[in-house]
């Protein structure tokens, strides 16, 4: 791991897509930008782009870092992200304490998914997902952002050149090979079937012909040797990205490193962007390995995970230098293994990984643990419980203690999401995240404020001086008494 020490930085990190002072230097900014998407049409999306940024009159798309990404990572989300023959979902927990701990601060997470917005929720509530910052969904036919999903609507007025939906199902109405797919992922911008992969080719060669007649621009893309998507000509995961990219190129605000990991047939434009780094996982498909073959084999910014899903993300990170690479899950004793990078987000990941591995009996029941959290929080400190009780910090501990090895045996995982940390001390932090807790079906969470101090008694670390928790929304359990902290 790379020896660097966070802790200094102020962490109000903002991300904004500003209306330049004129447009006359939008103009400019974006013919700098040039037509440096190579493959991609990009004369029309920077048009878009400046449409875009005029019509919105100043509003503010994200505000979340101040400067450049340090890392995007841009990754579809089924068999990508997420395993889902992984049903302890091993590999997409390693990935979220990693992001969490390192990266969440100065980083922006993408998920480019050709599920529609209602299947993803979906997804969210029965996958430990992460929040991201930017949704891509519906095969990039729509652009979202933050946890509201604010729609860009730039892009959508842009996929209506030249695509009329209603043509589109008129044609392919008389195609009886195609089945389509459910009401949900019927999307403005998109038209979903399946068909049988012998009778793919064909289809898709007669219906481009059909479409073609009637003047539509058209993009038609098969994945998962079972699914037909039908979509404007400038749509595609790889169209969007490279809009989003012209965004931040326009904004002075290109992120360092780019890389995108998929595993299909409609991940394969993410791969055509130039100057990112990208990751097939090891479980990626045919279609996309021969397509890699055929176009861009030689390409040394693309690899071929030798794992699976989110832990050929993180092994992707690793082979291309692109930042910290071990997720603090797959270090057992924080203890014995000095971790040199600290920052608040990985106090945070750490404290609860060892409050999960204290519960399910995963480290040794050592009063040396309890003693070691004592110093680590202010011994006058108090914790609100989202049930609103008070109590001093100590008595917690003390309970916490006696629950040693209560879920051992069990799938109980606690996770974090969006981290975010303000200085507003020489030496105190305000840190708010959401704390997750899974075990069985039941899923809660907190929206958790913790209040660090670094005039550390801790070396290396720092002291929790307060926290408070209230529940997220719908999220409290029957029995709030059997939440700790
Ligand atoms: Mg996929």
């Amino acid at each position: 791991m790379k020896n660097q020490n966070y802790k200094d930085q102020t962490l109000q990190a903002k991300l904004k897509f500003r209306v330049p002072e004129r447009a006359k230097d939008a103009e400019a900014a974006a013919a700098a930008a040039g037509q440096s998407l190579l493959g991609l049409e990009t004369t029309p999306v920077i048009n878009s782009v400046l449409d875009s940024l005029r019509e919105k009159g100043g509003e503010l798309i994200m505000d979340r870092l101040d400067g450049s990404a340090r890392l995007m990572i841009v990754s579809d989300l089924d068999f990508t992200m997420v395993d889902h023959l992984d049903l302890d979902n091993l590999a997409l927990f390693r990935f979220n304490a990693l992001w969490e701990a390192y990266y969440r601060q100065d980083s922006l997470l993408v998920f480019s998914s050709g599920r529609s917005p209602t299947i993803y929720k979906q997804l969210r509530n029965q996958k430990p997902l992460l929040t991201p910052d930017i949704a891509i969904m519906s095969v990039g036919t729509e652009i979202m952002y933050g946890e509201s999903m604010i729609r860009d609507e730039g892009w959508e007025q842009y996929l209506n050149q030249n695509w009329s939906r209603e043509i589109v199902t008129e044609e392919t109405a008389k195609f009886p090979e195609l089945t389509p797919q459910s009401e949900t992922e019927q999307r403005p911008h998109k038209v979903s079937f399946f068909v049988e992969k012998i009778k793919a080719l064909k289809v898709i060669r007669s219906l481009s012909e059909r479409l073609e007649k009637h003047g539509l621009d058209v993009k038609l893309i098969y994945s998962n040797e079972t699914a037909l998507d039908v979509l404007p000509k400038g749509a595609g995961k790889g169209q969007a990205l490279a809009y989003l990219l012209e965004k931040f190129k326009v904004d002075g605000k290109m992120p360092v490193n780019t890389l995108v990991c998929g595993d299909s047939g409609n991940d394969a434009e993410l791969f055509s962007i130039p100057e990112v780094y990208g990751v097939m996982v090891s479980n990626a498909q045919e279609e996309l390995l021969q397509w890699h073959a055929e176009n861009a084999k030689n390409n040394p910014n693309i690899i071929h995970a030798t794992e699976r899903c989110a832990a050929g993300i993180i092994q992707a990170i690793g082979n291309f230098s692109l930042g910290p690479n071990v997720s603090p899950r797959d270090i057992r004793d924080f203890q014995k293994c000095k971790v040199e990078i600290f920052n608040t987000g990985h106090e945070v990941v750490k404290f609860y990984l060892f409050y999960e591995r204290w519960r399910c009996a995963e480290v040794a029941n050592s009063e040396d643990y309890i003693q070691n959290l004592k110093l680590v929080f202010f011994p006058l400190g108090t914790f609100v419980h989202p049930s609103g009780v008070e109590q001093p910090v100590s008595h917690c501990i003390d309970l916490m203690a006696k629950l040693y090895g209560d879920k051992q045996g069990t799938d109980y995982r606690i996770w974090v999401d969006r981290v975010s940390s303000a200085q507003i001390g020489s030496d105190t932090w305000l840190v708010k995240f959401h704390k997750w807790e899974s075990f069985g079906e039941e899923r809660h969470c907190c929206l958790t404020t913790v209040l660090l101090s670094s005039k550390a008694k801790v070396l290396d670390g720092f002291t929790w001086v307060h926290m408070h928790q209230t529940w997220l929304e719908g999220s409290e359990p029957k029995d709030q008494a059997n939440w700790f902290f």
